[in-house]
């Protein structure tokens, strides 16, 4: 943290702010210019309670935070980029990863087909919601521990990692038992004693951003589950709600290069929910390829006209198979683009 002083503040003013900040356990280091004083403030720790109370005195300009409050899923904290190996696929490492699935678990017809098509089309986990978030509570809920089932009866049959949402923290040992990743829905971003729950899951945890949250709320939500025991995080850019009503969502897609400036947690981008329209998909996944997101996360169905929910955002499995093929040469560029990162590095 920096505190710059008001011009011409006297002696007796700068050691006040000396004494403040050595309340709190910090060290000083000041730089006494003819007209201002800066001071730089030393320490670990979580610097807001000082960095406010600072605020609060007459005699500071400004104060400015330096390091980020979010300290474990910074990059000041760790410059390279974390990997997080899932059913022996790594995320953030140097190949894109596709997930896709439907919006719901329905049956195991649909999501036997589904698993199978998606991983004929190169996609290494299966996606698809047993315990379902739901605007209306009459809206299809999800199968529960029985959709649970059907995923792993999926996983067996075709080597697919499983990604599925838990929605409450009693129910994370459950779902931990068959994900392989955990989803945190927008909805339960800052559900913050479902993130403490997670710091002892024992699975990796993929975080949506909420619906309304900004960047750094999401990273704050990310450190709550790292700070807990957890370490194994993986962001995803869904959306978020703004004015334009053209999309479900607006897609925030420089928030992928954002985070990967800020943070060095793999980041993933959902353009089903992020445009709520199945033609915007494949664009979608274009951008996020070429922003550097690490994957994709995609909503696909055997018959998206009869899908329980989100139908209207599904591709059919031949068109998620064509859009892969589409999306080679982007992938391959991708690849390109992560080999010289890391030699720069
Ligand atoms: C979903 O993935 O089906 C879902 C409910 O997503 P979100 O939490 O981003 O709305
Ligand atoms: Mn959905």
């Amino acid at each position: 943290m920096i505190i710059s002083m008001k011009l011409h503040a006297t002696r007796a003013e700068i050691d006040a702010v000396f004494e403040r900040i050595r309340d709190f356990g910090y060290k000083v280091h000041s730089i006494e210019g003819e007209e201002r004083v800066v001071i730089g403030v030393v320490g670990v720790g979580d610097v807001t309670p000082c960095l406010e109370s600072l605020e609060a005195m007459p005699q500071v300009e400004k104060a400015v935070r330096i390091s980020a409050p979010y300290k474990f899923v910074s990059r000041e904290f760790r410059p390279g980029k974390s990997v997080i190996r899932a059913n022996g696929t790594d995320i953030g490492g140097d190949e894109l990863v596709m997930m896709a699935g439907p919006c719901s678990v329905e049956s195991e017809k649909q999501i036997l087909e589904t698993a199978h098509s998606v991983a004929r089309s190169g996609a290494k986990f299966l996606r698809g919601g047993a315990f379902k978030p739901r605007t209306s509570p009459y809206d299809f809920q999800g199968l529960e521990e029985e959709g649970l089932k059907l995923l792993r009866k999926a996983k067996q049959e075709t080597g697919l990692g499983i990604i599925t949402e838990v929605m409450s923290d009693r129910d994370v040992p459950l779902v931990a038992e068959y994900a392989d990743i955990l989803q945190i829905g927008a909805r339960n971003m800052q559900n913050f004693a479902l993130l403490k729950t997670l710091g002892k899951a024992g699975k990796p945890v993929m975080l949506k951003r909420g619906l309304s949250s900004t960047i750094k709320e999401l990273l704050m939500s990310a450190e709550y589950v790292v700070a807990h025991g957890n370490p194994h995080v993986i962001l995803c850019e869904r959306g978020i709600r703004t004015f334009e009503t053209a999309t479900r969502n607006t897609c925030d897609i420089a928030a992928i290069a954002v985070l990967n400036e800020l943070s060095h947690l793999p980041v993933i981008l959902d353009p089903s929910h992020a445009t709520g329209k199945r033609s915007l998909v494949p664009p979608l996944c274009r951008a996020g390829v070429a922003i550097g997101a690490d994957g994709l996360i995609v909503e696909c169905h055997p018959s998206p006209e009869k899908a329980m929910s989100d139908g209207v955002q599904s591709l059919s499995l031949q068109q998620f198979a064509n859009m892969m093929n589409e999306l080679q040469p982007y992938i391959a560029l991708w690849k390109a683009a992560r080999v010289s990162e890391a030699v720069v590095a």
